[in-house]
């Protein structure tokens, strides 16, 4: 098939009705309700209960006039998008009801769904980006979308400044006059919690900034939602305009999978969507489906897991081998505590140990554990620990590693559904052979 012209598409091929019972009795339906048949209608699939995997690359018209008119949609001729499904590397059955669901939990208009986290945070760069702006992001982020925003996009000539997470509303502003007189601020990128100091950044305040110094061209606040998205933290209430994920971690959940998605409002959506569809960054049909299962989860396993690393912080704090524990639901005053309150349900279940001692005792307490697993990633059924010094963060400066906290001594823990004494149980025999 050509899908030559197809390539300029910013419109979401759409076969189906938007769907379904969003109300019953005048009650509007909680996203876990929505879970289950949200945006798929059985009729369409022989009445299947769950959703066929659509692995097909191409969608067959009802006849030629019909061609046309889903490529007028598809190329933009005609506003409103095209009313059917044209070619799977724009999109499928799958990944359009996953896209449904997605954008539900953050109340958003719409959603995209991608191969992997990275490629939704590189595709929607792609779409803002051009050559002498300058990007404004908080720090630290994700390692590598530092190096995309500074090494990759530099090559093109995009510059970067950057303000730390817990930063004020006037330190944030100061870093933003000091963008727009070195060029245009195409967007204003966060992460919160930041990757790995879990440092929250004050979403209401970078809003607030941005809105005092643009006018009419207010750059986007595109924010990295994946260490407590979308259950304990959903930004698009507190001023940011696209939520970004991982769905490889808390979304996908079981450890088994990679993806990525963006969910806001149509108008930043219809662009992303548009590069999405010239470079092919969409998330497959089969994970699309695995992702759907998880959904049907999410709320459950986010739930037990918040509940067991409660459990488990509680105990960990306490212990003599323990210098401290790097836990949200622990912050007790100051700014960071004030934007918790302000900003998140519940404080997720992704935290730092550090250790009394160094390198050493951290690796005997990372070798002794029996039901924790060694490995990095975070947000599976599992328990994973990692020493993010010697392993993701290694290639770090020394310095840098310094002022973020990330020392020898820190081990970063994401707990999973287990029975929660169980894995007390397994912390503390690990911590006795140190
Ligand atoms: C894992 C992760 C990413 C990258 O996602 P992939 O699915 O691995 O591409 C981005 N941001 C954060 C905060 C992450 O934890």
């Amino acid at each position: 098939m050509q899908e030559d012209e197809s390539d300029l598409s910013g419109a979401t091929p759409r076969r189906r009705p938007k769907p379904d019972v969003l109300e019953v009795g005048g009650r509007r339906l909680k996203p876990a309700t929505l879970m289950m048949g949200h945006g798929f209608d059985p009729a369409l699939s022989e009445g299947s209960l769950k959703p066929p995997i659509f692995l097909t690359s191409t969608f067959v018209f009802e006849n030629a006039a019909a061609g046309k008119r889903h490529f007028e949609g598809v190329t933009g001729k005609r506003p409103g998008g095209a009313e059917g499904l044209v070619y799977s590397r724009f999109n499928g059955p799958n990944q359009e009801i996953l896209e449904d669901r997605l954008s539900i939990w953050e109340d958003a208009e719409e959603a995209l769904t991608f191969s992997s986290g990275m490629s939704a945070i590189a595709t929607l760069l792609l779409t803002f980006v051009q050559p002498g702006d300058v990007i404004v992001h908080s720090g630290p982020l994700y390692a590598a979308t530092e190096t995309l925003i500074a090494r990759i996009l530099g090559r093109f000539g995009v510059a970067w400044l950057d303000f730390p997470a817990g930063a004020e509303r006037h330190e944030i502003e100061s870093v933003l006059e000091r963008a727009k007189a070195m060029g245009r601020v195409p967007l204003i990128y966060l992460e919160s919690p930041a990757n790995p100091t879990n440092a929250l950044v004050d979403v209401e305040a970078v809003a607030a900034a941005r809105d005092a110094l643009f006018g009419d061209h207010k750059p986007p606040i595109a924010i990295d939602n994946t260490f407590l998205g979308p259950l304990w933290s959903k930004p698009l209430d507190h001023g940011a305009d696209l939520s970004i994920y991982s769905l490889t971690k808390y979304a996908g959940g079981h450890s088994d999978l990679v993806a990525g998605g963006v969910v806001g409002a149509k108008a930043l959506i219809d662009p992303i969507r548009m590069m999405r569809n010239t470079i092919g960054t969409i998330t497959d049909p089969n994970t699309a489906w695995m992702l759907l299962r998880s959904l049907e989860t999410l709320e459950l396993r986010m739930s037990r897991a918040g509940e067991n690393a409660a459990r488990v912080c509680d105990f960990l704090r306490q212990h003599p081998k323990v210098e401290s524990v790097g836990y949200l639901g622990f912050l007790a005053d100051g700014r960071q505590a004030d934007i918790y309150r302000r900003h998140c349900t519940g404080a997720g279940s992704t935290f730092s140990l550090y250790l009394k001692g160094g390198e050493r005792e951290a690796f005997a307490f990372l070798d002794a554990l029996k039901i924790a697993h060694l490995a990095v990633s975070l947000g599976g059924t599992e328990t994973l620990a990692s020493a993010p010094a010697a392993m993701t963060h290694l290639s770090v400066p020394d310095e840098r590693k310094q002022a973020l906290g990330i020392t020898d001594n820190l081990v970063r823990i994401s707990i999973g559904v287990e029975d929660p004494d169980d894995l007390a149980a397994d912390f503390d025999q690990a911590l006795a052979g140190v």
